[in-house]
């Protein structure tokens, strides 16, 4: 079997997936961007201080970098063994600072794990190569020195006849890099999310709303579709102003054309038989339930309307059942009910007592008969018989209207153009 498929899934999902996908492309590239500038920005300091080192030492000691007996001397001054320089560029970059004279670390501020300088390391191929072989300045995020990993940015140092003599370095930490880095990221990261929670809370919460909406109209309509008018569409569908309303609305239509459709006869616009049967069925409930007549039940029937068929037309025949209708509609008013419950034959359920039902019954009937018909040139009276019946507490509806049938036979048979009860019967005098 085809599995079902929910619409608030689908509703969900479609906000969730492309926030979570924006959400994700938005981090990646705001990291990277970030990696990027951070990155460049890191490169740039370390530049500075490199040349700083080297600009430094021209200032201080003037004259070429040499060795003398494998000490490092720098026109007359020697400065192999002297750090006072390096650690105050240190102090003032917070960064580390190399004075490389070929490969060979002889001034620095970088320390071994005891605190001992690195002087006398050497750096690797590959900075050799790009810096004193070929005097290109070189930065790399990762220069692994004494086994920590360096940002690190080389410049070659020269001599007065630009050959390369050594190099000048400053580098950062790369764990401290990558902690600024961090937090820098995590922060832009927390804005990302925060945004993608806020957009999938509306989201989600504009989803719920559609969903409820279209969970009520489903649900009215499947009231409809058991028969069951009964249900009000909810106020939150109708007062909204897009499809969804529309669709409430639209449903409430079609429930009340149907309830007219299935419970109103086309011809006469009274209930059917069916629609009046369960209204009865419901006072019969209450009646026993009371032990009380409340209502009296009245069934009756046009006299020799077949005639009246016979002589004027079918079409005749119609014009009478509606007049005769609407003067049992306007009599009965909103209390009770009055329905079509065959050919010519209607039934009558009074909200009230049998003496009250009579009294109101006898009046409706007086007006029929005192209606004068007209048909083309033809004008005619008609009467009608009624068996009626107020004993109703205890007795199922088929009882109930098979006594009142009775009593409607009775008043055929024994002359028409009358009410017949239990105990008495109404004539009317001509
Ligand atoms: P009685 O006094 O014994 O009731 O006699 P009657 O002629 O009224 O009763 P009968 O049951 O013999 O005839 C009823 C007629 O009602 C027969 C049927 O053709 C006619 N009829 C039923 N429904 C309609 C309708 O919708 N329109 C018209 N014009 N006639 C209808
Ligand atoms: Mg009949
Ligand atoms: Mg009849």
């Amino acid at each position: 079997m085809e599995q079902k498929r929910s619409i608030k899934r689908t509703l969900i999902g479609l906000s969730v997936v492309p926030a979570v996908f924006i959400g994700i492309a938005l981090t990646a590239i705001s990291t990277s961007t970030l990696w990027n500038s951070m990155s460049r920005e890191v490169s740039n300091s370390l530049s500075v201080a490199a040349h700083s080192v080297y600009n430094t030492y021209s200032l201080v000691a003037p004259g070429d970098y040499y060795e003398e007996d494998g000490v490092l001397m720098k026109g007359d001054i020697r400065v192999e063994g002297d750090h006072t320089i390096v650690d105050a560029l240190k102090e003032s970059y917070g960064m580390e600072i190399t004075l490389f004279y070929g490969d060979e670390r002889k001034l620095t501020t970088i320390t071994d794990a005891d605190g001992n300088r690195l002087t006398g390391t050497r750096a690797d191929d590959q900075t050799v190569r790009w810096v004193l072989e070929s005097g290109r300045e070189y930065f790399s995020e990762k220069v692994d020195i004494g086994g920590e990993d360096y940002f690190g940015f080389y410049i070659p140092v020269l001599n007065r006849d630009k050959s390369v003599v050594g190099m000048a370095f400053a580098g950062k930490k790369r764990s401290e890099v990558m902690n600024s880095m961090l937090a820098s990221v995590s922060q832009s990261m927390l804005i990302c999310i925060s945004v993608i929670a806020v957009t999938l809370l509306v989201c989600v919460v504009a989803s719920q709303k559609i969903i409820r909406a279209i969970k009520s109209i489903m649900e009215y309509l499947g009231y409809l579709a058991k028969s069951d008018f009964t249900q009000k569409m909810p106020k939150s569908v109708l007062r909204r102003n897009d499809e969804i309303g529309e669709m409430g609305k639209y449903a409430e239509t079609v429930s009340k054309s149907l309830k007219d459709m299935i419970t109103t006869d086309p011809l006469t616009g009274l209930f059917n038989r069916r629609a009046c049967k369960s209204y009865l069925d419901k006072w019969i409930e209450k009646c026993n339930k009371k032990e009380k007549d409340m209502i009296t039940v009245a069934i009756g029937d046009i006299d020799f309307f077949k005639k009246i068929n016979d002589t004027y037309g079918h079409d005749c025949g119609d014009l009478v059942l509606v007049t005769v209708s609407d003067i049992f509609k306007r009599h009965m008013g909103e209390d009770g009910c009055v329905a079509r419950w065959g050919g010519e034959e209607f039934l009558l359920v009074f909200e009230e007592g049998a003496k009250a039902a009579e009294k109101r019954l006898r009046k409706m009937l007086e007006e029929i008969r005192g209606y004068e018909f007209e048909y083309k040139e033809e004008r005619f009276h008609i009467t009608f018989t009624c068996g009626i019946n107020g004993d109703i507490v205890g007795k199922t509806f088929d009882a109930i209207i098979n006594e009142a049938d009775e009593y409607l036979y009775k008043g055929k048979t024994g002359g028409r153009d009358r009410i017949v009860a239990a105990d008495h019967t109404v004539t009317f005098s001509s």
